[in-house]
């Protein structure tokens, strides 16, 4: 670390540079400025760089090389545990950059780092066009993208690498470098799943299909149901066409202090009258709400957006299928699920367009057909222990049924056995030489971290 004076020095450099603001220890803006989604994340980085454009982003970084800092990236806030906010580090935080242009002659949308699936959505929208995003609103589109990306429409147009077309990058040098099909093809690739290991992405540029259409049936039960719910769920997957997608969960919501729920959300790439067809199975069962029809894609994101300013903890396991044993521990342990307004047992459908993509990206969870993914929320610390041990156990439940792989996106820091099953262990290696060349110092290390060979 520089010395304090050196520090300081360039500290008041960055602050008079840049066209965004910089946040330290002391700064009435400082807390604001390290605050996660998961307010569980309480890291206290040496500076926050609220960056309003790329040059802003290269000053970040040259700031960040000088004073010997590593560098945690912050897009949409939605990262766990070590992710964006380290401790001692300089947080390039992209929020500030969230433009989206559309190219619809072209079918391609570029969006900058900071943009979030809910910017990306409602300016895809107007040209009847659409991308897999996350399923949730808040969620940054990179931090996404460059971990896999799974959503809503991912059985119908691949994962959210799939449609990766472009990356411009700010690397580890402080240099703005393209990476797509013929410029720099080797980090191209490692970008498809190798998260923010290998520079900054100020923006990316994403293809684009065609939505005219999209609708959905929600369908909310009592937890008795469950099970039924599940299994009809699980049919209308497995006969229905690749434009069906969406989830299976258990969630928690009012009255207070709260009612465990089972729900159903079907998504159709069509029309409402082809969706009510293939929801028939579904909508025969007993139910307490059913909401039926077509509506705006970007309104689906919003369905499932957690509260923010909860203390949070998740995970997932890839399934190679869903057996009614399966199906039962999937409800018995629903039950415990922690108490508030967010908290949810999901179970997600892949194949389709998922199963189908390209195989040679580090993104290793193609054969699965399902994933489970336990995602706990709730607002007192003295819950920490039995929340954490909830989605632990919700994981272990599953595991004899577990491909193996490893969603990265919807997993925390849970160690480098984990990040090697989720970028695939015979492509570890070639991952490692690209950060060699492109961050030797690993000084991009708050990620799911590939360590420089
Ligand atoms: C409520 C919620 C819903 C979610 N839903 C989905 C979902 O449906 N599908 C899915 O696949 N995942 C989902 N996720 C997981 C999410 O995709 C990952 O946590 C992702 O890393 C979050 O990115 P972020 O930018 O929001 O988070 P941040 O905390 O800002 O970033 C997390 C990490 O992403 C990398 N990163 C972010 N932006 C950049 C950038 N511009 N350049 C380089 N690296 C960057 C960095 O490594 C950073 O440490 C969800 C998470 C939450 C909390």
């Amino acid at each position: 670390m520089a010395p304090p004076s050196k520090a300081r020095t360039a500290l008041a450099a960055l602050r008079e540079e840049l066209a965004g603001e910089v946040f330290a220890p002391g700064d009435a803006g400082y807390d604001d400025a390290r605050t996660a989604f998961n307010v569980m994340i309480d890291r206290r980085p040496a500076a926050v760089a609220q960056c309003a454009n790329v040059t802003d982003v290269v000053r970040a970084v040259r700031f960040a090389r000088e004073l010997d800092l590593k560098i945690a990236v912050r897009g949409g806030g939605q990262g766990m545990a070590s992710a964006a906010l380290g401790h001692g580090a300089l947080v390039v935080d992209l929020r500030r950059m969230h433009g989206v242009t559309v190219d619809p002659a072209a079918e391609a949308v570029r969006i900058e780092g900071g943009a979030t699936t809910s910017h990306l959505d409602r300016a895809t929208r107007p040209y009847g066009l659409a991308t897999t995003g996350a399923r949730t609103s808040a969620t940054g589109v990179a931090g996404y993208v460059l971990g896999g990306g799974t959503g809503w429409l991912d059985r119908a147009f691949g994962l959210g690498v799939d449609n990766l077309i472009g990356v411009e990058l700010v690397t580890a040098d402080a240099e703005r470098m393209h990476a797509n099909a013929d410029e720099n093809p080797e980090l191209f690739w490692a970008l498809h799943g190798g998260d923010g290991n290998f520079g900054i992405a100020t923006a990316l540029t994403l293809e684009l299909h065609e939505l005219p259409e999209f609708s959905a049936a929600l369908l909310l039960c009592p937890p008795e149901s469950g099970p039924d719910v599940v299994r009809a769920f699980r049919e209308v997957i497995r006969s229905g066409p690749d434009e069906v997608g969406g989830a299976v969960l258990y969630l928690t919501g009012p009255p207070a202090p709260f009612t465990l729920l089972c729900g159903a959300l079907l998504t159709y790439v069509g029309g409402e009258a082809g969706l009510r067809e293939l929801a028939g199975p579904l909508l025969a069962l007993p139910h307490e709400t059913e909401v039926v029809g077509a509506l705006p894609y970007p309104d689906v994101q919003c369905m499932l957006d957690p509260s923010s300013g909860l203390r949070s903890h998740w995970s997932a396991e890839c399934l190679t299928g869903l057996p009614d044993e399966l199906v039962d521990l999937f409800r018995a342990r629903a039950a415990g699920m922690p108490a508030s307004n967010g908290s949810r047992h999901a179970l997600f459908p892949l194949g389709g367009a998922v199963a189908a993509g390209p195989r040679e990206y580090p993104v290793a969870y193609r054969d699965a057909s399902w994933t489970v993914h336990p995602f706990a929320c709730w607002t007192d610390a003295a819950d920490d222990e039995r929340a954490t041990a909830w989605v632990r156990d919700a994981c272990a439940d599953v595991r004899p049924w577990s491909t193996g792989s490893v969603c990265l996106d919807l997993v925390g820091d849970e160690g480098p056995e984990r990040v090697r099953a989720g970028l695939g262990a015979g492509r570890l290696l070639r991952l490692e030489k690209v950060k060699r060349r492109w961050d030797p110092d690993n000084v991009f290390r708050f990620n799911h971290n590939v360590a420089p060979v």
